[in-house]
């Protein structure tokens, strides 16, 4: 059943009896050709994409809860590809041209909203830095702009310029960057892949996998053993516990991030802004509640709730940044667990294990990667070859030295 304008006129008239789920809920099979572990946006787009570009294969999706309970559902939807280095910025640009045909090619409305996402700078130096970031992403023909004070002023007259400690004095801005509904990109691709015949297994969690000779066999679950040709690990947060199953330790640490939303107000903010003198960024959705983040809280965790602490943390940035917010109340909030790689760059990769396949290492902006990394990893899975945008994600990089060091911090994940 495919959705459109003449659909829901037809279903109007009808008293909306004909629609049907959006998804089947099958049983598992015994076997598959491949199996996805995790059902967030990762996972769902990689199933997507196998399933439209390298079919036919049998391939289901094994998720421990329910589609989009994790941090697809969770995170303040920010989409953009301004990054510095070449092993990141075509990735994440490809992933941008993917957000802007996603609700063509999976027929569901996710509100893709390119409304901009502008990154101020507050000294000579971050000046410096942007517009270095800036000429990288103009080499890659990704657009981008330099602002000074007049130009942030022009698009955001309230925010605080004079500030003796963060004066505002410019920004990096890119309009193609914006905001994308984050539970409708799970509930698009499953759909999607549902209709090509993927099988999506909800409350079905993955607890250990079966490997014999070195080759994985399949998985044991909640749900009975299912075997499989291949099994493709796409579980964000929870990275380190399900790899463990198989044995692996990995560069990565676990972290909780939060998001939090106000009271809805009348338009105020019609793009994203970040503030670059402390963790802060804000916008607003189309509910009226604006909607903003900081800082991961400083300590591992695999609980998705998080600590007052980094709740001041994030509400003295706001009020530093614009203070007019400061008589909003704030009215809901909540965590996520973020896969906090060393070098903050993700990885996709095969693994030691033949058939096993590892996605993961998002930190805090996975969500603007998910149809790039399903793409690539869909890619890697069908043919056992990186995708080119994506060779450099390797696990190994982090044995070689050859990390992916995109903010400049060092191997330190509170700092990515
Ligand atoms: C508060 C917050 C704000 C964020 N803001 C942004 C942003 O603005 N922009 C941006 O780009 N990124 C953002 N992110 C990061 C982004 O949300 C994540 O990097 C991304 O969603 C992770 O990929 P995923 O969608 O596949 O993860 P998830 O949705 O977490 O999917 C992983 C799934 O694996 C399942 N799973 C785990 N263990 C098992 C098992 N044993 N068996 C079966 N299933 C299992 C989980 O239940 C989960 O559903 C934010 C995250 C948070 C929490």
């Amino acid at each position: 059943m495919g959705y459109s304008a003449w659909r829901i006129l037809r279903e109007a008239i009808g008293g909306n009896k004909g629609w049907r789920a959006a998804w089947r809920d099958p049983d598992p099979q015994p076997e598959y050709d491949i199996i996805i572990i995790g059902g967030g946006g990762h996972g769902l787009a990689t199933a997507h994409y196998l399933a439209r570009d390298h079919g036919p294969l049998r391939i289901a999706v094994l998720e421990k809860g329910w589609i989009g309970g994790g941090s697809v559902g969770r995170n303040t939807t920010i989409i953009r590809s301004n990054y510095l280095l070449a092993e990141n910025n075509p990735f994440y640009e490809l992933s941008l041209k993917l957000w802007e045909g996603l609700e063509q090619d999976v027929n569901f409305n996710a509100m893709v909203s390119q409304r901009g996402v502008l990154n101020l700078n507050h000294t000579d130096a971050q000046r410096d830095a942007q517009r270095r970031r800036g000429n990288a992403m103009l080499l890659h023909g990704v657009d981008v702009e330099l602002l000074d004070t007049r130009g942030v002023r022009a698009m955001y007259p309230w925010l605080n310029f004079d500030d003796g400690r963060f004066p505002i004095k410019g920004g990096l801005l890119q309009r193609r960057g914006g905001t994308v509904r984050h539970d409708a990109v799970a509930w698009g691709y499953a759909r999607a892949a549902d209709r090509r015949g993927v099988d999506i297994i909800q409350n079905c969690a993955v607890t250990g996998f079966r490997i014999e000779n070195g080759a994985v066999r399949g998985v044991e679950t909640t749900r009975g053993f299912i075997g499989a040709r291949k099994v493709g690990v796409a579980v964000a947060g929870n990275t380190g516990r399900v790899m463990a199953q198989a044995g692996m330790r990995l560069p990565i640490e676990s972290h909780v991030l939060q998001a939090f939303v106000s009271e809805a107000l009348k338009p105020l903010i019609d793009g994203v802004i970040t503030f670059g003198a402390g963790h802060f960024y804000i916008s607003q959705s189309d509910k009226g509640g604006l909607v903003f983040g900081g800082d991961i809280d400083g300590y591992n965790s695999y609980a998705q709730r998080g600590n007052l602490p980094v709740v001041e943390d994030v509400a003295e940035g706001g009020m530093a940044l614009m203070p007019a917010i400061g008589r909003a109340r704030m009215v809901r909030m909540w965590g996520g667990v973020m896969d906090m790689s060393m070098d903050g760059s993700p990885i996709i990769d095969r693994t030691a294990v033949s058939g096993l396949y590892l996605n993961a290492g998002w930190c805090y902006g996975g969500f603007k990667a998910t149809p790039a990394s399903g793409y690539c990893f869909a890619h890697l899975l069908a043919r056992d070859a990186p995708h080119p945008v994506a060779k450099a994600f390797r696990l190994d990089r982090f044995v070689r030295g050859a990390v992916i060091d995109e903010k400049g911090a060092g191997a330190q994940p509170n700092l990515h």
